[in-house]
């Protein structure tokens, strides 16, 4: 195999990824859709080493908050990096710690961060998650979980516990327990097929009720996590007033209240954390993705009547990646001195039209929603089978695939896989949206193409 720098012609480059995908886990996951050696990158735009050019509507699954390498948050990682500070130290005190703590606790809102303390965790959502469960076993003396359906919180065993997507789990039986499911409200897929606020109220009545039955089946729980937008569950957002009811039911039962803002946070669902809209104050907040603008970081922040776990209760090597507590602290500042949850707010808008006049101009694209630029569209049947609004799972892989081929990276989730997501760099441009929109349309005409040649050959 040859250096990557001397790959030139495209069968080398071909025979270098056929390399990695013999080398690599078959639990490899984007890399399958994703199937070309990406090189360079800047804000939404990167580009493979052959140089061909893509719009990237994921940003790392919403890791790049600014997008790829942004100008003013490489610079403080350039200068950090030559000025001879420490770049790993477990969970000490430094400089680069000391900054990145003040920046949070002032992006936190103000009525959650002043009695709040911080734990810094292994650098992913997933141990973060796993912090939480430990923490609010210890603090309540209590074992159980309340999360919800369509739920993801990550995939250690742990967290992979309170996942509604009964994929991943299939195999490991036994990594379930503890945990009880409630419905999560959604609009368009109402679980008691209500819909709007009769939908939300009866998730809540439910909840109260199993909370309040002495026989019931399940003891208290230690806590209750959600995400306040559905991400991988398939962008489905909780309305303000039905985290405000969720927040008095956990409240009135003595149930510290878990908000996941790993893929939420930071701006993103145009507020600076999804649960603000609701003006609800939780016990604690999950954070990690762009928590560390671009660089892995994780931490838990809660209230301080809960710090009941002893010292060395969540120990773990890499708590200190000085270059994530930099890059998060300049990615913070930008955040706010930008206000970047309103300009999510309005982009996120315009792209909403966008995908809502594609629903209406092409016949496999229904519910659009989502907050802010947190976005998702539901692949439907274009057949149905006879089923109104069926979702199409292998219609969406198929557009993923040739959004892909069209230039445009776009992930899909939720039930089946059938919801395009739409999680791009605040920074995205009304153009850059534009130009992605022609060239996803232009994948669906050429999927839709394809599939109505293969029902006529079928016919
Ligand atoms: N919580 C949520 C809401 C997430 O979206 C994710 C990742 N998609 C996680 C937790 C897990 O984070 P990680 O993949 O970094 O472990």
């Amino acid at each position: 195999m040859k250096k990557a720098e001397m790959l030139a012609t495209t069968a080398e480059h071909e025979e270098a990824i056929q390399f990695i995908r013999q080398k690599e886990s078959n639990a490899r996951t984007y890399a399958r859709t994703f199937d070309r050696m990406i090189a360079r990158g800047s804000l939404s735009r990167v580009w493979d080493v052959e140089g061909r050019g893509y719009i990237d509507l994921l940003a790392c699954a919403g890791a790049l908050p600014l997008g790829h390498n942004h100008p003013e948050v490489m610079e403080k990682v350039r200068s950090f990096l030559s000025s001879g500070h420490i770049l790993q130290g477990l969970d000490i005190a430094t400089p680069a710690k000391l900054s990145f703590v003040e920046q949070l606790f002032q992006t936190l809102p103000a009525a959650f961060s002043e009695d709040a303390r911080i734990q810094f965790c292994g650098p992913t959502g997933s141990d973060a998650v796993e912090a939480a469960l430990k923490l609010f076993r210890i603090a309540t003396g209590r074992q159980g979980v309340i999360a919800f359906h369509g739920a993801y919180h990550g995939m250690t065993s742990g967290s992979l516990a309170l996942m509604g997507n009964l994929g991943p789990k299939a195999a490991l039986q036994g990594w379930t327990g503890q945990t009880h499911f409630f419905p999560y409200p959604c609009d368009s897929r109402c679980p008691f097929d209500v819909g709007g606020t009769a939908g939300e109220d009866l998730t809540l009545r439910y909840l109260d009720n199993v909370l309040g039955d002495p026989e019931s089946g399940m003891s208290k729980p230690a806590l209750l996590i959600l995400e306040a937008v559905q991400g991988e569950g398939g962008c489905i957002p909780a309305s303000p007033r039905w985290l405000r009811g969720l927040r008095e039911i956990t409240s009135r039962h003595d149930i510290p209240l878990v908000i996941d803002e790993v893929q939420t946070g930071f701006a993103r669902t145009g507020t600076m954390f999804a649960y603000e809209a609701a003006g609800i104050v939780p016990d604690a907040v999950v954070l990690s993705k762009a928590l560390g603008g671009g660089f892995p970081l994780a931490a838990l922040v809660y209230r301080k009547r809960y710090d009941k776990w002893l010292p060395g209760a969540h120990a773990g090597t890499f708590r200190g990646n000085q270059i994530g507590l930099v890059a998060g602290a300049a990615t913070m500042q930008i955040l706010r001195d930008h206000d970047m949850p309103a300009r999510a707010a309005t982009v996120g808008a315009y792209l909403k039209g966008k995908l809502q006049e594609l629903a209406a101009s092409v016949p496999c694209i229904g519910d659009v929603r989502g907050r802010g630029l947190m976005l998702g569209a539901e692949v439907i049947s274009v057949t149905g089978g006879g089923v109104k609004n069926a979702l199409d799972g292998d219609l969406a892989q198929a557009i993923k695939r040739e959004c892909f081929l069209q230039g445009v990276i776009v992930e899909t989730g939720g039930r089946h896989g059938a919801v395009m997501r739409f999680l791009p760099a605040l920074t995205i441009t009304r153009q850059e949206i534009d130009e992605a929109m022609q060239r996803i349309r232009a994948a669906i005409d050429i999927c839709l193409e394809r599939h109505e040649s293969a029902s006529l050959a079928l016919a």
